[in-house]
């Protein structure tokens, strides 16, 4: 299996942002563009309190509905926490995990990343497991041990099957939110890395399947080149998925 037989994903990731009542007006400006080709998904990550709407706009169209976060734990006495069980039904599909702004404002580690992938696995949500290394790591040149530890911490465990439903998104945490997006051949580089480990880990022909995505600034005008790149199955958006643009990622996708 190679890049034209994987599926490509655009997720999107709303972080803290939009209120419920500004989602009708979203969706209107973005869905006559946000039409899937074949072989293309898409997903709206939203915070918890959004779900209901978002999942009520979007009914009738392709994008499915994500999350942004999980608990590890079932149910009990875990206050202000969200656990895969209620996701699954409110209808989420996707959930993001080991953003690294959770990594960076909650103390996430891998440990803790691993146990909500395994949680999301057992609710029948598709787990998007972030990895990426700060400006430091990458002028240190450590970027790829660093991500090669976030991809085997993360995976501890997790069987071969499970892996078929996990999919990755390299992250540099200096390319989010800055503008300055990593160079096609800098994301091609480390995605095409972890695929590496992934075989590793699983072995060529698994490898080939699991879908790796970029994030970073990606917006209207960079997504084609990155998308383009062997090992670049889709994007993670933040800023540009709260716009109406977030439509001409899905259509360089489209044309991928
Ligand atoms: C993100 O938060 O996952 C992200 C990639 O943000 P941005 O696109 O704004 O850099």
């Amino acid at each position: 299996m190679d890049k034209k037989n994987r599926n490509a994903l655009i997720a999107g990731n709303w972080k803290m942002n939009m209120l419920a009542s500004q989602v009708p007006a979203y969706w209107q400006g973005l869905e006559p563009g946000a039409k899937l080709g074949e072989g293309v998904s898409s997903a709206l990550c939203v915070p918890f309190p959004l779900i209901p709407a978002v999942k009520a706009a979007l009914a009738g169209s392709q994008v499915k509905v994500g999350a942004q976060d999980v608990s590890s734990h079932d149910k009990g006495a875990y206050t202000g926490e969200v656990s895969a069980a209620m996701l699954a039904d409110l209808g989420v599909d996707y959930c993001i995990i080991g953003h690294s702004e959770r990594r960076a404002y909650h103390a996430e580690s891998d440990e803790l990343v691993n146990e909500k992938l395994k949680a999301l696995l057992g609710a029948g949500i598709t787990p998007i497991m972030c990895c990426g290394e700060s400006l430091e790591q990458r002028d240190a040149g450590v970027t790829l041990s660093f991500v090669e530890s976030q991809i085997k911490g993360g995976l501890a465990g997790i069987s071969a099957e499970d892996m078929k439903k996990v999919v990755i998104a390299y992250e540099p945490i200096w390319a989010i939110g800055t503008g300055r997006t990593a160079t096609a051949e800098q994301a091609q580089e480390v995605c095409g890395y972890i695929r590496g480990v992934l075989a590793g880990l699983y072995g060529q022909e698994l490898a080939k399947g699991v879908q790796v995505l970029y994030g970073g600034s990606m917006n209207g005008k960079n997504a084609a080149e990155l998308l383009a790149q062997p090992d670049i199955d889709g994007g993670l958006i933040g800023g540009a998925s709260l716009k109406p643009e977030f439509a001409d990622i899905i259509g360089a996708a489209n044309e991928g």
